[in-house]
């Protein structure tokens, strides 16, 4: 067996100008999670401000949700497996 993460797709991270709000229920995720606080300031481990600001303007065309996704959602999507070149490598289970 290889150490390399068994995923079903390699999907490309995409940028669009400006700042994407994210769905109420994904925010709900992510201050459960502790990832946002209560006045919507996301909080991820490892992820400096620059890079958070990268982030928000960059989305996936999700294969198994069959829509565009916010990056950040994709991140804490359970299905997340790393993100390499420009690429998130995704499990692809049904959610
Ligand atoms: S990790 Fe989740 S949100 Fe991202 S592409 Fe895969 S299923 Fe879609």
């Amino acid at each position: 067996m290889s150490d390399e993460l068994e995923h079903k797709h390699e999907v490309e991270v995409k940028q669009r100008e400006g700042r994407q709000k994210l769905p109420d229920d994904v925010k709900d995720i992510l201050k459960e999670g502790g990832m946002m606080d209560e006045k919507g300031k996301l909080k991820l481990k490892g992820v400096s401000p620059k890079m958070l600001k990268k982030m928000k303007q960059e989305y996936v065309e999700c294969p198994v949700l069959k829509s565009d996704i916010h990056f950040v959602q994709c991140f804490v999507c359970k299905n997340f497996q790393s993100r390499v070149m420009g690429k998130v490598l995704c499990k692809g289970d049904p959610l």
